[in-house]
């Protein structure tokens, strides 16, 4: 049978029934599954190096004749090692292999082999070993049966490894039908790509790194431009027109009653917005600000717009803790300005929702505050002319269309505190117009930020607890522990262990919070509630800290490990402090050594400048992390990932939206197959038709 790339995985040679439960585990449910999960790293068997050249725990490539019988060594019951003595002709080493009894029929003395792995080197009789350098569990393979080109290594999983992945992944392309071409010929034609199911296969199997980089580019365009054609198609079907075109500008009256003065750039983005809403077509706009440019005032100037205007307005946060923030600082904005306003989330008693939705719906209600969930779910409102939802990376695109359902056509405006790279906004966000805030607000202090290694870190704790002792607060994040074979992580500690060690040890008699992500929701909604009311002094945690929560009194963040985090993520992490009148703190801790990664972790000591930030970041680690983060909501991005070349982004984009002003709807015939690529990749939400 021919496989197509929606055929189940089970029917690829080799596969079956069992086996395909297990690729579940690895997101893999078709063939074009398969053929999608690339492989993580290639070993390249081609690179062989003398033996007497590899230093000690270096990872090396050695070709050797086996001189001696595998021998097997009894270390202590359940635990056999296996040495195997390897003569490269000028030097002898060991492989050893631990509890593989099987080595001992594989390796006969005189045949040749590769060896792959990380070479120790001991002192001579060290667990019974007679060698003086040897090769830990290293791969390897007879030189007569050398695969020509990289061998691919895959991320593997309990039952499947990366040699049966390999596998399988042949025997998909040895019966594997033609591959729809998605991409319009003449796209093909002025790129010379090569086929999709060429570069699929190149992805694998490439023979050399330009091969792998053809296929990339390939992928990574086709993935790119897609998008783009998906993303500007759902930009035209946008514009329908709305019921509320509003007659007046509010805003100098808002302004009057505001206890400061708006910066400039809320100036502009809040006058950006009301000439949308004045408009016919409704307003579809994203306003992006780093965190404490102070996105709110313009949320509620907008709103106050909207209800002195006669109609009603949504705001919708992410988390409960947020909209209640919300809920809290509007009523403050609005205080005595007749607007009634209502706060809908999960917490609020039966009754009183009854009656929030009775309100809403006889338009008694001006303004909604809740999360996302509860105001989306059966509520009915008699004129929502304004939603706005906070912190709109948490939802994927096929939600923005879902926010407006609210209302007729209502104006929505998306909220993100995430600095993206302008170079690649418009690209993330390319159904929606786009205004920053670009500018802080006066006064406001930077958080001094210092880089230092763990020796220092009892005096970064001492520091900390200075200023618990002032009756400050603080935070304390620790990476997640997840790559157990990565040695560095293992001497890593996780939020839970810390928090066990310092609660018994440095900080005891304080009064310490843990937070981590498998926590069960109504626990860490009850942890974050104690912190944001100082009964908890230094909070431990791993990334989950919210998003957008405001504890003013928290002035130190102390952030270990900080090499494991994106720089864009170590400064949404370090706007948790700051937002007060003290002076606050964050420190790097990290004792990684290379010059890049220190760069980067430099750039965090200068600037506080989230837009900066999100440059240095795509220029040090290209556009993966934006991509790959999934904070966008946009569908996966694979390939993209892979490549860090702003330059085809803006070729893709430049294509893309050529064609449309050709052929808008994509009418013609020869774009049958491009149209049902792009309805694939949005699978919900958007149809191209
Ligand atoms: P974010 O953009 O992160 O949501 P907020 O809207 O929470 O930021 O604003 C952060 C703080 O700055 C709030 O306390 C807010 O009242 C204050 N703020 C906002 N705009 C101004 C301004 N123009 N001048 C002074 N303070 C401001
Ligand atoms: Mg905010």
């Amino acid at each position: 049978m021919l496989l197509k790339l929606n055929t189940a995985i089970k029917f690829v040679k080799g596969v079956g029934e069992n086996r395909a439960q297990k690729y579940v585990k690895l997101g893999i449910f078709t063939v074009g599954d398969l053929l999608r999960f690339y492989p993580i790293r290639f070993e390249d068997w081609s690179a062989v190096v003398p033996v007497s050249s590899v230093n000690d725990g270096e990872v090396a490539c050695v070709r050797g004749v086996v001189a001696s019988p595998p021998r097997e060594y009894i270390k202590r019951p359940g635990l056999k090692i296996y040495y195997v003595e390897i003569s490269d002709s000028r030097d002898i080493f060991e492989a050893s292999f631990f509890n593989q009894s099987y080595v001992m029929d594989q390796f006969k003395v005189g045949e040749e082999y590769y060896f792959l792995g990380k070479m120790t080197i001991l002192s001579r009789g060290q667990y019974g070993s007679n060698a003086l350098r040897y090769l830990n569990s290293p791969q390897y393979i007879r030189t007569d049966k050398l695969p020509s080109g990289l061998t691919p290594v895959y991320r593997q999983t309990a039952g499947l490894s990366s040699k049966i992945i390999q596998s399988a992944v042949k025997n998909a392309f040895d019966s594997l039908d033609d591959i729809e071409e998605p991409l319009p010929e003449e796209i093909v034609r002025k790129y010379s790509f090569i086929s999709k199911k060429n570069a699929l296969y190149c992805m694998h199997f490439p023979k050399d790194d330009s091969q792998l980089e053809r296929a990339k580019k390939r992928l990574a365009y086709e993935e790119l431009f897609l998008l783009q054609i998906g993303l500007i198609r759902l930009k035209a079907k946008n514009l329908k027109s709305t019921s509320y075109v509003f007659n007046v500008d509010y805003t100098p009256e808002f302004c009057s009653r505001l206890p400061f003065e708006l910066t400039g750039a809320q100036k502009r983005a809040i006058s950006e917005c009301v000439k949308d809403m004045k408009s016919a077509s409704p307003m579809n706009r994203l306003l992006q600000g780093d965190v404490g440019s102070g996105k709110t005032a313009v949320a509620a100037a907008l709103i106050y717009n909207a209800v002195k205007n006669g109609c009603q307005a949504a705001l919708m946060a992410p988390t409960e803790v947020l909209a209640v923030q919300h809920y809290n600082t509007m009523s403050k904005f609005f205080f005595g300005q007749g607007i009634n306003i209502r706060l809908l989330t999960g917490s609020v008693k039966a009754k009183e929702k009854r009656l929030i939705k009775e309100e809403l719906k006889n338009g008694e209600c001006d303004l909604v505050i809740g999360t996302h969930a509860v105001i989306q779910k059966d509520v009915v409102c008699r004129n929502v002319g304004l939603v706005i939802t906070d912190e709109q990376h948490r939802f994927g695109v096929n939600q923005r269309g879902e926010l407006s359902s609210l209302g007729k056509n209502p104006h929505t405006l998306v909220m993100s505190a995430t600095p993206i790279p302008r170079t690649l906004s418009f690209i993330i966000f390319g159904d929606l117009d786009l205004s920053v805030l670009d500018e802080m607000p006066a006064g406001r202090q930077r958080v001094e930020t210092y880089l230092v290694s763990s020796d220092k870190r009892e005096r970064a704790y001492s520091y900390v607890k200075k200023h618990l002792v002032a009756g400050r607060q603080g935070y304390l994040v620790c990476p997640l522990v997840e790559n157990k074979e990565d040695d560095a992580s293992l001497e890593m500690k996780s939020a839970t262990e810390r928090f066990d060690e310092l609660s018994a040890g440095f900080f005891r008699g304080f009064r310490l919070g843990l937070l981590y992500g498998k926590m069960n929701p109504a626990e860490k909604k009850r942890v974050m509630a104690a912190f944001a009311a100082g009964e908890i002094d230094l909070l431990i945690s791993t990334t989950v800290i919210e998003v957008g929560v405001d504890v003013p009194n928290a002035v130190i963040m102390v952030i270990e490990n900080a090499e494991r985090f994106g720089l864009s993520q170590l400064h949404q992490l370090r706007g948790r402090v700051g937002r007060g009148q003290n002076k606050s703190t964050c420190i790097l801790i990290s004792d990684n050594q290379n010059p890049d990664t220190i760069e980067r972790l430099r750039i965090m000591t200068k600037t506080s400048d989230g837009f900066k930030i999100a440059d240095e970041d795509l220029r040090l680690r290209g556009p993966g992390d934006f991509f790959g983060s999934r904070q966008h909501g946009l569908p996966d991005i694979k390939t993209a990932n892979l490549l860090a070349d702003t330059a085809l982004v803006a070729k893709s984009n430049a294509d893309a939206v050529n064609l449309l002003s050709l052929d808008p709807e994509l009418k013609d015939d020869k774009y049958d197959p491009l149209k049902a690529a792009v309805n694939r990749m949005f699978s919900h939400g958007l149809v191209v038709n």
